[in-house]
């Protein structure tokens, strides 16, 4: 007997029931994690981040960053976060 896509069926139900993806515990609102693990996943990207700035990449998506003091992201990132800034407000 086959079981692929159980784990894939664990997530979507607890998904639905605003559960958790990491344990049984109730979702920050409007994320997909416990406040636990949503900790742990935010110090996870923190790390990445900041090798990524070590390494003179984008923080976030790790290609090369435009020369400029105080900017930690390319062009393209650069550009749709100031896209992204200017529809929010
Ligand atoms: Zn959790
Ligand atoms: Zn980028």
């Amino acid at each position: 007997m086959k079981e692929i896509g159980r784990t894939r069926q664990y997530q979507l139900a607890h998904e639905a029931a605003g559960l958790c993806q990491a344990c049984d515990k109730p979702v920050v609102e409007g994320l997909r994690r416990c406040q636990k693990h949503r900790k742990a996943l935010n110090a996870r990207s923190r790390e990445k981040t900041k090798k990524r700035k070590a390494a003179g990449m984008c923080v976030q998506c790790g290609s090369r960053r435009i020369e400029a003091p105080s900017v930690s992201r390319c062009a393209v990132c650069l550009k749709y976060m100031r896209d992204h800034q200017r529809n929010r407000t």
